[in-house]
Order: C-alpha cells, then structure tokens, then sequence
C-alpha cells in the first residue's frame, strides 16, 4: 500500500508510535475490561482518546508494564480527546484531573471534546472543591494549577498539531448525540483512527481509507434477533454490527482493525460478548488483518 508516512518525520528511523489499549469495555462493568480509553504514545509522549472508568489504574499499569511515558502516577498523561459526553467514557474524569495531580503533576490538561465537556469540566472541579481546597492550601501545598483543566470545545476538522501529532475530529452517528466524534491521529509512522461509538459513517471511511490502524467499536450480529425490536433500533442507529465493520474495513483496508467497546446492547447481563463470536462474524465478510482488543495490549 502507499505510504502515510506525514511531514511530521523526526528523521529518526524505526517505529515511533506504539498504541496501548487502556480501556476496551463499555458500560457493562466487567472487571477485565475498563471503560474506554486507548493511549496513543509517540516519541513517548502519551495522548488519551477517551477517560472511561478505570483509566488512570490503567495507565498505571501499563507503567509498570514497561510503557515509560505515562510517569510514575501517571503524572506524564496531559493531552486528552473525548469522543462524546456518555458515562462509560467519561466517568473516570475526576480521576484523571485529580489522581495524577496528587501524584505529583503541575500542569494543567488539556483537554478536547465535544460542546457540554466545558460544563462537565466546571462541574467535576465544583464537585471535588473541598478536596482540592485542602490539598492546595493545607500541609499538601499541591499547585492549584496541577488540577486546572484547559477545555477545548471542538468541530469537527484539525482540532490538535505539535511535533508529534496531527488530530482530525470528524463526527460520527451515535444515536441523538449529534457532538459525537471520530479520531484521525497522524504520526511520524503511523496513521490511527478511532472511531468512538458510532453507526456505520461516511466520514470515518473518508478518513480512514488505508490508514494503518483503525480501532472500531462492534456488536455481535448473532444476537441482534434476541434483543427486542427497541433495543434492535437501539443497535442501528447507535451502533455497528460485525457484519457492518465487516463491510466498512473492506472499503477502507486498514492494515489492521482492532475491535474495542464490543457488546450486546439489550441483550442479557449474564450473556458474554463472545470474542469468538463476533471474530468468527467479521472474518466471513473481511479477509484482512482483524484482532480483538483486550484492556493493556500493546501495538
Ligand atoms: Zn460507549
Ligand atoms: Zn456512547
């Protein structure tokens, strides 16, 4: 395939981009899946996509695992992108702005997201304000900026660029949430795209077309048919099914598709998303590169 290698080289040669999957789940709360959250590091710089429940443990561990750039306590994690404002990726926010600061951050985040992240942001520091109080002015003297949040509301287009990275936020079909988006991460070596939650979408194949990693949330077509015909609707205009990620990685031809945020929206809780299942499903109709993501892979 052609290369997309982009004008943002370092001249240095070998792979400058990892991946690390910090979260793959959704809001079934499983404990060997955290909420959505993948980590994007380059030159070993990390950049989050996404702050479900869990992340900072995560990170952490990813740490301990041998990933250097998110420091001790996480403190190195800064520059953050939300796909769109729902609970399972959003709710460990205090975490992120609070724990890496007790641990020793001074800088404030960044951080880029839909329009409402401005209020949940304002809304989180108000709720914690006791805490931040104390540490900040009690025996602590933590800096008052290390828990500062710097809000970037976004639309879509280039939303970020520094050395390493080039972001592109294109919107995406999650259901009434119209402030929902994709990612298109440009790197000295590789180009990333995420999808977030969405339905099947023009503008995550425009962006797309033959990236070299594209990370796609998907359900099993197997039991579509059990679920009532709400939560089926619910499927459609909210979702994609394996064979709809099937279709879309045909025309787009990543080098590889990493499924995250795979589930069975109305299906039962004791039913498991079966990985099987769902590979079995997208590999009849796509002959490429596709793997299931788990919570700490590395790419
Ligand atoms: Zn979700
Ligand atoms: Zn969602």
């Amino acid at each position: 395939m052609a290369s997309r290698r982009s004008s943002l080289g370092n001249g240095k040669s070998g792979p400058t981009t990892q991946i690390v999957l910090l979260g793959t789940g959704t809001p079934r709360p499983d404990p060997e899946q955290s909420g959505p959250a993948t980590a994007i590091l380059v030159n070993g710089t990390p950049y989050l996509v996404d702050f479900g429940p869990g992340v900072v443990r995560r990170a952490a561990a990813a740490y301990q695992k041998g990933i250097p750039g998110f420091g001790p306590g996480v403190v190195k994690l800064r520059t953050v992108f939300l796909t769109h404002l729902h609970a399972d990726h959003t709710a460990g926010y205090p975490d992120l702005i609070l724990t890496p600061w007790i641990m020793g951050r001074k800088e404030p985040l960044e951080v880029y997201g839909p329009k409402g992240l401005n209020d949940m942001t304002r809304h989180v520091l108000a709720a914690w304000k006791v805490d931040i109080e104390n540490r900040v002015n009690g025996v602590d003297k933590l800096p008052a900026a290390g828990c500062g949040v710097n809000v970037h509301e976004i639309t879509p287009g280039t939303i970020y660029k520094d050395q390493n990275v080039c972001v592109t936020a294109f919107r995406v079909r999650h259901g009434e949430l119209k402030n929902s988006f994709g990612f298109r991460f440009e790197t000295p070596d590789k180009t990333i795209v995420i999808s977030g939650d969405t339905a099947p979408t023009e503008t995550l194949i425009e962006n797309c077309n033959r990236c070299h990693v594209l990370i796609h949330e998907a359900y099993s077509q197997k039991t579509y048919k059990e679920v009532s015909r709400r939560w089926q609707t619910y499927r459609r205009n909210y979702h994609t099914s394996s064979k709809e990620l099937a279709l879309l990685a045909a025309r787009t031809k990543p080098e590889l598709l990493i499924i995250y945020h795979r589930s069975n929206p109305g299906a039962s809780i004791t039913l498991p998303t079966s990985e099987t299942a769902l590979l079995e499903e997208i590999r009849g109709a796509y002959k490429g590169n596709v793997i299931v993501g788990h919570d700490l892979d590395v790419f």
